[in-house]
């Protein structure tokens, strides 16, 4: 449902390209995790894909429809949660559904019913400063997921998060992905997340990148935290580490 073919980009002052020819292909409904060194142009692969860059060289498709002719919104969740300060928590939800045109009233009362859905309809009245960390983040997702696009990119969403809060975030991720039939690629640095989240992870392995390693994660779902301890399990994590050990110098 997603496919990179031949693509190339480099940012305008660089003279060295930073994705090289590079092809890859995501199936409808999976969840990739993309890991490598920081730095390696992993969020270039979501700018590209959100159009907010646009390749040198190649095509991205959607759907079998070349990005730059879909006039749909596509998800983006960034690190930072990038709520609103001075609307309250409902107001932020409405925002992808008023930028698509939808009447306010219209739009208030989708937003009512996610919030209400995801548990969190007591917040709706209160502003982004009222809530915690993880909070924040869920209506982040919320407001990702009513952009109603089927692809959603998630850039490190949890890496500010305490680490209870984040083991939480990432059951909480889970239980809404097998709900909404979304296809999720999810940038990490944290290769217990990778495996703990994605049926398939990418591995940048070279710079420029020109090629994503795939790694299957040989566990089904729904899942729990066990699954980190099983043996086959715990050897892709040492071959993870070491491959990125060794992708720290590019
Ligand atoms: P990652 O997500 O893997 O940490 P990025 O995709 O953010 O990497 O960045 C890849 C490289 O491109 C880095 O060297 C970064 O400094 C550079 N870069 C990122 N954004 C821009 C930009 N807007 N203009 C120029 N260079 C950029």
């Amino acid at each position: 449902m997603l496919k990179f073919f031949n693509v190339n980009f480099k940012y305008k002052n660089d003279s060295k390209l930073l994705i090289d020819s590079l092809n890859f292909h995501v199936n409808r409904g999976e969840f990739i995790s993309i890991i490598g060194p920081s730095g390696c142009g992993k969020s270039t692969i979501f700018r590209l894909i959100s159009r907010l860059e646009k390749s040198s060289d190649g095509d991205i498709y959607i759907n079998d429809k070349n990005v730059n002719d879909i006039d749909s919104p596509i998800g983006y969740m960034p690190q930072s949660d990038l709520l609103i300060p001075w609307r309250t928590i409902l107001e932020n939800a409405c925002l992808p559904l008023e930028v698509g045109g939808r009447k306010q009233k219209n739009a208030k009362k989708k937003a009512e019913e996610f919030l209400e859905a995801f548990g969190l309809d007591s917040y709706k009245d209160k502003y982004p400063k009222d809530l915690s960390g993880g909070m924040k983040q869920r209506v982040s997702f919320i407001r990702t997921l009513l952009t109603g696009a089927e692809v959603m990119l998630l850039d490190e969403p949890f890496s500010a998060l305490d680490a209870i809060t984040k083991i939480s975030m990432q059951e909480w991720l889970l239980n809404q992905w097998s709900k909404f039939n979304k296809t999720i690629l999810f940038i990490t640095h944290d290769v217990e997340e990778a495996l703990f989240l994605s049926n398939k992870i990418f591995v940048v392995s070279e710079k420029p990148i020109n090629k994503l390693k795939e790694v299957i994660v040989p566990v089904g779902y729904p899942r729990d935290r066990h699954m980190l301890s099983r043996p086959e399990i715990l050897s892709i994590k040492e071959e993870l580490v070491n491959e990125l050990k060794q992708r720290v110098e590019l």
